[in-house]
């Protein structure tokens, strides 16, 4: 290998995930790089090589491997292509055969590796402690699910483990001929080779194994418990704070802000799990950090931030939550978490639309990005895609000054959904991310900007989705799911 050019046994990179799409007929592997956005379409033959490329093989190794599956290429076409991958940045860095005589592990088995040495490193007494630490739910919350599906048909990964991947192919073996072949239905959760998960394939951007009406055929035949964890769990959420395991809600489904204010719904987590150990060991926890960069170069301990997010939970919500966020953000740079930035929640300025609008620059940057990106392969059936071009179309309309500033002087048509909105969000420590806390806050206010602008475009547009019924948690599935959150560190890089 030359010192820039690819290796000479590529393999896919962590940071790049390999999702099957079905696209009407048509059958396409998308490749998608979470660090940079970057998309890029297969065809089943380029996928083949791809996924006889598990860092052992040389290129003549892998076209031989591939044509054993069926996926004939030439070595100086196979070359091109590794050569075209190592240019987008999409293989390994270095090259695996120097180093490593097996394939790289996954991701997750990574994960379970440096977790098994840090619990050990932590010993037995942290770990007992770990164990005992109270749980803690959102209160006065329960949840009506709708059965419709919209939580499946957006987003991009739907992870099965080993054993709830089997279950799922011997209960619908017909699913894209999974039954036969494991591949035919999956890909591996990270880079192209086979490792502990698997991502489902999606038709239309929905899980395969959702029927026509919304309704998961794996619940249907084999009832609940054949449903993978992840769809078992969601939307609920687990964060270990070094205090309690706060269980709160991911507010990206419509059933969640439909159930606000409705009691008798399903509880988030079974009453008799009271501690940290009485919960599923597959059952992803959270960990807050020890110390949590609030704003700009500015870090607190987390037992103060776990304090003050108390406070903020108890104080009394200003008319207009996304004003008393922006407002806390700037107390939160000038005071840090002191008892007296609370004042300025409660009592938040105007929004100023030229504050605003940098931020809804940025975002609409990414989601025209994303809208046009997929335009060009998802069906117009796919939700992700109409709801990328929803975004994009708000934020492009909110670029009019004057039309920003008259959304911000109106009223919130759903304040209780949106106090629900930072409440459940504030439980379970979710402003707690990639980018220090007042950025986090600001986000969270121009998110909810964004999401009082939607309804006037689903109407320009005539979109009916169940999933518009709640548009903050389209925005919110959609920032998340699809990488469109990275916006908010960009703005400061401006
Ligand atoms: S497995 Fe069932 S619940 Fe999970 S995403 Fe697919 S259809 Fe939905």
């Amino acid at each position: 290998m030359s010192p820039n050019g690819p290796p000479a046994r590529p393999q896919l990179a962590e940071h790049v995930l390999a999702r099957r799409h079905l696209v009407g007929e048509e059958e396409i592997i998308v490749l998608h790089d979470v660090r940079s956005g970057q998309l890029l379409q297969l065809g089943g033959r380029e996928w083949g090589l791809l996924a006889a490329a598990d860092g052992t093989r040389d290129v003549e190794g892998i076209v031989l491997a591939a044509a054993r599956e069926g996926a004939h290429a030439r070595v100086r076409a196979a070359e091109d292509f590794f050569a075209a991958l190592h240019a987008a940045g999409l293989l390994a860095a270095g090259d695996a055969g120097d180093d490593a005589a097996a394939p790289a592990i996954c991701a997750a088995e990574a994960a379970g590796a440096a977790g098994a040495a840090e619990a050990g490193r932590a010993g037995e007494e942290d770990e007992r402690a770990r164990r005992a630490r109270p749980i803690e739910v959102l209160p006065d919350f329960s949840l009506h699910c709708d059965g419709r599906g919209s939580c499946c048909r957006l987003y991009a990964s739907v992870i099965f483990d080993p054993e709830e991947a089997a279950r799922a192919r011997a209960l619908r073996p017909d699913v894209l001929s999974g039954g036969v072949r494991h591949e035919r239905a999956f890909t591996p959760e990270r880079g192209a080779w086979p490792c502990a998960a698997s991502a489902v394939a999606l038709r239309d951007g929905r899980c395969a194994y959702l029927e026509g009406e919304g309704r998961c055929s794996l619940h249907a035949i084999g009832g609940p418990d054949a449903k993978p964890l992840g769809c078992r769990t969601f939307p609920t959420s687990f964060l270990d704070d070094g205090a309690s395991v706060r269980v709160s809600v991911a507010v990206e489904c419509a059933c969640v802000l439909a159930s606000v204010g409705r009691p008798a719904g399903a509880p988030l987590l079974d009453p008799r799990l009271r501690v940290r150990g009485d919960l599923d060991e597959r059952v992803h926890v959270a960990e807050l950090l020890g110390r949590v960069e609030i704003a700009p170069g500015a870090t607190v301990d987390r037992a103060e931030l776990v304090a003050w997010s108390r406070r903020l939970a108890a104080a009394a919500p200003p008319a207009d939550i996304a004003e008393g966020l922006w407002s806390l953000a700037a107390a939160v740079e000038a005071e840090g978490l002191a008892g007296g930035t609370l004042a300025r929640y409660e009592r938040p300025a105007p929004l100023d639309p030229a504050a605003l609008a940098p931020w809804l620059a940025a975002l609409h940057a990414r989601a025209a990005r994303r809208a046009r990106e997929d335009a060009a392969w998802r069906s117009e059936r796919d939700l992700a895609l109409s709801a990328a071009q929803w975004i994009a179309m708000a934020t492009a309309a909110l670029g009019d000054v004057e039309l920003l500033g008259a959304l911000l002087s109106a009223p919130a048509q759903r304040p209780e959904r949106e106090r629900f909105y930072l409440r459940a969000a504030l439980h379970g420590h979710r402003l707690v991310g990639a980018v220090p806390l007042s950025l986090a806050l600001r986000d969270r206010a121009v998110r909810l900007v964004v999401a009082r602008a939607l309804p006037a475009i689903f109407a320009a547009v005539g979109a009916s989705d169940p999933a518009c019924a709640e548009p903050i948690a389209l925005v919110e599935a959609m920032l998340r799911a699809y990488g469109l959150d990275a916006y908010a560190g960009e703005v400061e890089a401006r």
